[in-house]
């Protein structure tokens, strides 16, 4: 069997399911105080449920257009905090939960402000700070704020605005109230109109679920890619959503369904899950509080199939730490001549390389900052390698940050290593495009502080590496160096230029790195820049064999200005006949040099495998 085309979701077919199970719920009455409501078809259900990355689901009727009601005041509430700010608007409307219904008429004694912005005398309030010189431009803000969040351009519906305004005299009543206690300013019917005009915008049950995923996302539509409001203004908006959206029922709404939502009086319903999804939901008959029956059946199985409860811990499967391993468990891809390979043998522990995997918020930076800070003897480098952590929190790349610094203060060194553009942290002595890199750029330095520790020893880093130190050419008799050295010519390489282009022809001539640095680099089809795999620092060898690969895919080149004392094929071939004995010397020593190499590639590879959990 092959799967052509889009195999069914099973998200799909298990909304599918609850559709038609919640459709047989009959419970419930349609609301009619505002009469052109009381029309809808007690029977129509749509279901709607929208990712993070924009996908939609939808079933039942969830195309069918209502009037938004009280569906609209958490956006018209997020509009406000982004216009005015949650202080300026603070002040105006509160944040407390009324433990009454939609059209309590209470106000704070003190102040006269209206207790939340999810009930009427708060979202008529509210409606009045949104930008606008007047009602008119503030309703234009309103509708065209809520079209963003839908992703398409909402309309009214006139007949159900008439009806409200017709029967509207409890709204009037609190402008009235809200005026006198000092609460709203202006002319109150101006007020209430724009009230009454932003219930009357016609949704659909998909609608509010894209709207609500656009909360849940932090203030960027996943449909449309276009940023409505903030992040910060998302999740207090939430925030009053999960205490105040469903009036006198948000207690136990939050206990079972444990998501925040907004309900209307029209049979609207829409929920947010934070940084996964927003549902949507349509069904005329509500509970006597005024929340749609079908609704609260529907999230609350929902939520507990999905398992969306905002309160349910959150378990991370993959621990922070990938790997922490020292340097002389893992090494760079730097050929280093013997005398540099010593040094490390005996210090490369000094090096550790912290590997983090998954985001970074504050719970995982901060395991990860005691994880390395536990085993930190003898370490004077520290790398910190973040290509596996796809986002960090502000609040880890701190904590990142001040832990680097305070290393800083013990004479540890950290370094990052982390996606080129990409440098999170300011303590860091300096940031890597490769792990590789990074570890190079410690091992130079732990060789550089040794030497500098021990100047008398026989390292000098500046110095050319004469043939007697080459490593290829250490162990030979001085009387076999004799007869090499007159057949040796120079080679001098700009930085970028190459010794061996890709496809280059095969020959034996041997390249003595003398000063300066080789880098072995890929350059692989439509990647933009050549990779660079290994380096060849001074007192290391090199030939043709290095690039040889039936791709034709490799290349050498000088990093820096670079000396090379070439030993010419030919050459080798022409000292067979008198001195075959040198040959044979150099076919050894190149032998050992390669199982040496073999040995130490394969020792890192153990200890990779060993490290990974
Ligand atoms: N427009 C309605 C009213 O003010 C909205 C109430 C609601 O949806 O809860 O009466």
């Amino acid at each position: 069997m092959t799967a052509e085309g889009a195999v069914a979701s099973p998200v799909q077919e298990l909304l599918d399911e609850l559709h038609a199970r919640v459709q047989t719920v009959t419970d419930g009455e349609v609301a009619t105080y505002i009469p052109a409501l009381g029309k809808a078809d007690p029977a129509l259900f749509g279901l709607a449920l929208a990712t993070q990355d924009g996908h939609v689901y939808s079933a039942g009727d969830a195309a069918t257009p209502f009037t938004v009601q009280s569906v609209s005041k958490p956006f018209v509430y997020a509009l406000a905090l982004h216009d005015r700010g949650l202080n300026a608007v603070l002040e105006r409307v509160g944040v407390e939960p009324t433990g009454e219904g939609f059209d309590a008429i209470r106000l704070e004694p003190d102040t006269g402000r209206p207790l939340n912005p999810m009930v009427n005398a708060g979202a008529i309030v509210t409606a009045s700070l949104v930008t606008g010189d007047d009602y008119g431009q503030r309703f234009q803000r309103i509708i065209d704020g809520l079209s963003a969040f839908a992703g398409r351009e909402l309309r009214l519906d006139h007949g159900v605005l008439a009806s409200e305004e017709r029967t509207g005299d409890h709204n009037r009543a609190l402008g009235y109230l809200l005026r006198n206690a000092g609460a709203l300013e202006g002319d109150v019917d101006e007020a209430v109109g724009v009230y009454f005009r932003q219930c009357s915008v016609v949704v659909t049950a998909r609608d509010l679920a894209v709207m609500a995923v656009t909360l849940a996302a932090g203030g960027v539509n996943p449909v449309t890619g276009e940023r409505v409001v903030g992040a910060d203004t998302c999740e207090h908006v939430l925030a009053v959503m999960a205490t105040s959206g469903t009036y006198d029922f948000a207690g136990e709404w939050l206990l079972r369904a444990g998501l925040p939502a907004k309900s209307g009086v029209s049979g609207g319903l829409m929920a947010a899950l934070p940084s996964q999804l927003g549902i949507g939901v349509y069904s005329p008959p509500l509970d006597r509080r005024g929340t749609s029956v079908r609704a609260i059946a529907a999230c609350q199985e929902l939520s507990s199939r999905f398992g969306l409860h905002l309160m349910r811990p959150v378990n991370r499967t993959t621990p922070v730490l990938h790997r922490f391993l020292r340097g002389d468990a893992l090494g760079s891809q730097r050929t280093r001549r013997h005398a540099e390979r010593e040094i490390l043998r005996r210090e490369a522990r000094a090096i550790a390389v912290c590997e983090l995997q998954g985001d970074l918020g504050f719970a995982a930076a901060d395991v990860a900052v005691r994880a390395v800070s536990d085993d930190l003897a003898g370490v004077r480098w520290l790398v910190l390698d973040l290509h596996r952590v796809p986002r960090t929190e502000p609040v880890a790349v701190e904590l990142l940050d001040s832990f680097a610094a305070e290393l800083r203060g013990l004479g540890v060194t950290t370094v990052v290593s982390t996606e080129p553009g990409r440098t999170p942290l300011a303590a860091a002595e300096t940031a890597f495009g490769t792990l590789d890199e990074a570890l190079e750029w410690c091992e130079d330095a732990l060789i550089a502080a040794a030497c500098a520790a021990a100047p008398d020893g026989r390292l000098d880093l500046d110095a050319a590496v004469p043939l007697s130190e080459q490593d290829l050419l250490r162990d030979l008799p001085a009387d076999m160096l004799d007869v090499l050295t007159p057949l040796l010519a120079e080679r001098s390489l700009e930085p970028g230029q190459a010794l061996f282009e890709p496809g280059a022809a095969l020959d034996e001539t041997l390249y003595f790195v003398v000063s300066g640095s080789l880098a072995l680099q890929r350059l692989d089809g439509d990647a933009p820049e050549p990779l660079r795999l290994a380096s060849m620092g001074p007192g290391t060898a090199v030939t043709g064999l290095t690039v040889a690969d039936d791709r034709g895919a490799y290349r050498v080149v000088a990093e820096e200005p670079t000396v090379c004392r070439v030993l010419p094929a030919a050459a080798v071939k022409a000292l067979d006949d008198d001195h075959p004995q040198v040959v044979e010397a150099l076919h050894w020593a190149m032998a050992r040099s390669l199982a040496a190499r073999l040995r130490r590639a394969d020792a890192q590879n153990q200890a990779l495998i060993g490290s990974v959990p």
